[in-house]
């Protein structure tokens, strides 16, 4: 007899792989949690509808990606992300009259019917917040840091996080019209998908993978548009702000003005985070800011911003992280002013060590390069003036910093 075997795009999660599930599950109720959300859970299938309307019907997702059935004359959908379910049921619950912000946290498997490789299936899951109620920056910073804590507290450094305003419907109707004219004289070379944006969804031209029409994006007539600065000001207010508060959380971003995002119902900020020990499926985190959702889903005017992360994806680092190294060991000759460091980066959610044998500095640095990324470095010096010296120990780059810089410095690498 044939054996029946797992479907295409699809995983088994071993008992082996458990401790690490267990541990991205854990971590993310522990984290958000102290940051006031509370966990929702949302059925795996929705009206077909839902996803239609709440995540936009020029996207990739609802375009090619949904399994769909029927079933009793009703047309179902396997929810592809959960966005759209923790809305309808915020809408559906009347979690509007919660004193704002409402936070909610989720995870669960999502279903996409996309060519599956490496980083990339059918069934996955996803963890992710959507936080509710709050116009101003300050919640996307707050959403940004709870992703950023999130992912420290997994013990994964070496990430970047990319931001970008996409304005609002007023402003980026005016760059739409800018980047369509700009693109038209290369109209008949673009790939058949990017003809179809053109006209429904031109944002996402940018976001194309297809080689020939990255070239043709990368011209000058066409970048001088794409990187203009073409919000209106109370968008680039919000943007400025956003950016000040994260300088000051000392969170490392860099703006990526190409950044839009797969979804039709980001407006204001987007962000990614990608990691760089993925290969070409790089991208953990992806977020955004969706003020219109929850009014076009039919409930209150309410604005809300969220992201969604991949936990396949957040394994594969963990577990590569599980047999490699620490992020810092901390070489130091004063045991108090060690210990209290090395606690303070734990705190943080920062695997570190620190020698409790007193050795000589030469041989903490010498252990310090075996087992970690960094040696954080607290000499006299150092401790009179408040601050560490971080040595990479991959490049041997070294620089004396502000102890509160510190985090940042072991995040970004
Ligand atoms: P991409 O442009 O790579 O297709 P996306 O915009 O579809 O990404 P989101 O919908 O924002 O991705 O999903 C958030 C995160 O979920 C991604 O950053 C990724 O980590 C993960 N993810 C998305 N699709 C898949 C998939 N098919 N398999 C595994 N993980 C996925
Ligand atoms: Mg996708």
């Amino acid at each position: 007899m044939t054996i029946i075997k797992v479907q295409k795009g699809t995983k088994d999660i071993l008992p082996e792989d458990m401790p690490v599930w267990h541990f991205m599950e854990e971590k993310a109720n522990e984290v958000f949690t102290k940051y006031g959300a509370k966990e929702i859970r949302t059925p795996i299938f929705e009206a077909t509808e839902l996803f239609a309307r709440g995540v936009g019907d020029t996207t990739d997702i609802v375009n090619k990606e949904m399994y769909t059935f029927e079933k009793s004359e009703r047309s179902l959908t396997l929810r592809p992300e959960n966005t759209a379910g923790v809305v309808r049921s915020f809408i559906e619950n009347g979690m509007h009259r919660l004193s704002a912000p409402v936070k909610l946290w989720y995870k669960g498997p999502m279903f996409r019917y996309e060519r599956p490789q490496a980083g990339r299936q059918r069934q996955f899951h996803q963890v992710g917040v959507e936080v509710f109620g709050i116009e101003q920056s300050t919640a996307d910073a707050e959403v940004i840091l709870m992703a950023v804590n999130y992912l420290k507290a997994l013990g994964l450094n070496d990430l970047s996080v990319e931001l970008n305003s996409l304005g609002c419907p007023e402003c980026r109707e005016v760059f739409k019209t800018k980047l369509k004219e700009a693109i038209k004289p290369y109209l008949n070379e673009l790939c058949p998908d990017c003809q179809a944006r053109y006209e429904k969804n031109p944002l996402r031209l940018l976001d194309c993978k297809v080689p020939e029409c990255k070239e043709i994006y990368s011209k000058p007539g066409i970048q001088a548009v794409i990187q203009s600065d073409f919000i209106c000001e109370p968008c680039a207010n919000h943007f400025n702000e956003l950016k000040g508060y994260l300088d000051t959380l000392g969170i490392k971003y860099s703006v990526n003005k190409l950044l839009v995002r797969g979804l039709d119902y980001y407006n204001r900020t987007v962000f990614e985070i990608t990691s760089n020990n993925l290969g070409s499926q790089n991208a953990v985190c992806g977020g955004g800011r969706y003020d219109s959702l929850v009014k076009n889903l039919g409930g209150e005017d309410i604005p809300a911003i969220g992201f969604a992360m991949g936990m396949e994806r957040l394994a594969s680092l963990i577990g590569q992280k599980k047999d490699s190294k620490l992020s810092a060991y901390v070489v130091c000759n004063n045991p108090i002013e060690g210990l209290k460091l090395t606690e303070e980066l734990r705190a943080n959610g920062i695997t570190a060590e620190f020698d409790l044998t007193n050795k000589k500095f030469v041989k903490q640095l010498e252990k310090a390069s075996k087992v970690a990324d960094f040696a954080v470095i607290l000499g006299e010096d150092e401790i009179k003036s408040c601050s560490v010296t971080v040595k990479n120990l991959d490049n041997s780059e070294q620089k004396n910093i502000n102890r509160t810089e510190l985090n940042k410095e072991l995040f970004v690498k």
